[in-house]
């Protein structure tokens, strides 16, 4: 059980872990802390969290766990503020998109990495934003990554470990690197596809008749174009190399489709949909 829990950024994801832990009885107080009161506010409303606050000292001063839950870029600041309010025995976790980056941020913030630092990505989440995105049900059977680093505390990680799971995540540890590469592959690469796509249509002439007639097709493939840019724009500085090489690779892959399309090759195309059919209904079921 959590004492004391802190969430800074009340959004989707520190929400949602606040109303999961909250429904299992795991938590007995939830501070909230973000910029705008009107967040803090709405969330308040929603009873996610037993009282909020701007301040960052103040948030974190009597937590016995701390959930850095703000876009990757903010990683840093927050941990020089927070830095000489936290309780020596109190718990630092995220739930970054990115684990390289953020880990530097927090090595740099405090001087060395804490032992009390558990670096976390939940692999859930939607294309929505802010404390009203927020849902009990969102860890229920996803997974979630930790990735501990030599100088992290087993006790740190159990504590960290059981939190998910009382929210009903499935916890798994990996690499910090091995983490970056392939989330940039499975998720950060499918995120520029989308932006990309919708953004090259919308620039055109003729967008309002484009998308007019677009199927369902284009709504799944086009869904996380609606997530937040800012959380996205973080996610690509910060995770640089891991996605350009993964976009490096998918583009060369997508220029084979492209000569087998000019070249009338429907052997070539027939063998590449075939392939890739396959292993989407595998990985579907
Ligand atoms: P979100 O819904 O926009 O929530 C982020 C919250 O952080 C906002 O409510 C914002 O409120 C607050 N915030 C931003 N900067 C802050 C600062 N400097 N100090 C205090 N509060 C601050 O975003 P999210 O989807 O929950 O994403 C949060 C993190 O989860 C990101 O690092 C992202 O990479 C990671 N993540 C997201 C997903 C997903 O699908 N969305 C999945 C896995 C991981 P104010 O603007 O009022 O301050």
């Amino acid at each position: 059980m959590i004492e004391r829990l802190c969430i800074i950024g009340v959004g989707l994801m520190g929400g949602s872990l606040a109303l999961a832990l909250r429904d299992a009885g795991y938590v007995s107080h939830v501070t909230g802390c973000g910029r705008s009161q009107a967040n803090l506010d709405a969330a308040l409303k929603l009873n996610i969290i037993d009282s909020a606050t701007t301040d960052p000292a103040k948030a974190v001063a009597d937590a016995d766990v701390v959930l850095l839950a703000v876009p990757v870029g903010q990683v840093g600041a927050l941990c020089k503020t927070i830095r000489p309010h936290l309780q020596d025995s109190a718990v630092l976790t995220d739930v970054g998109s990115v684990k390289a980056d953020v880990v530097r941020q927090v090595e740099a913030a405090f001087g060395e990495i804490p032992e009390n630092f558990v670096p976390g990505h939940p692999i859930a989440g939607t294309e929505r934003s802010g404390a009203e995105a927020a849902f009990a049900d969102l860890y229920k059977n996803r997974k979630v990554l930790l990735t501990p680093l030599t100088q992290t505390s087993a006790d740190a990680v159990n504590q960290v470990q059981a939190m998910w799971q009382a929210a009903g995540a499935e916890v798994e540890q990996m690499s910090v690197t091995h983490h970056d590469e392939i989330l940039a592959t499975t998720s950060h690469l499918p995120h520029m596809l989308a932006f990309g796509l919708v953004d090259s249509l919308a620039r055109q002439k003729d967008y309002a008749e484009i998308f007019r007639y677009a199927a369902g097709g284009f709504r799944d493939f086009t869904r996380i174009a609606s997530s937040d840019p800012v959380m996205w724009r973080d996610i690509c500085i910060h995770n640089r190399s891991a996605i350009l090489k993964a976009m490096d690779r998918y583009q060369a892959d997508l220029e084979i489709i492209r000569q087998a399309i000019d070249s009338g090759d429907d052997k070539a195309l027939l063998e590449i949909f075939t392939r890739a059919k396959s292993a989407r209904d595998k990985y579907a079921q």
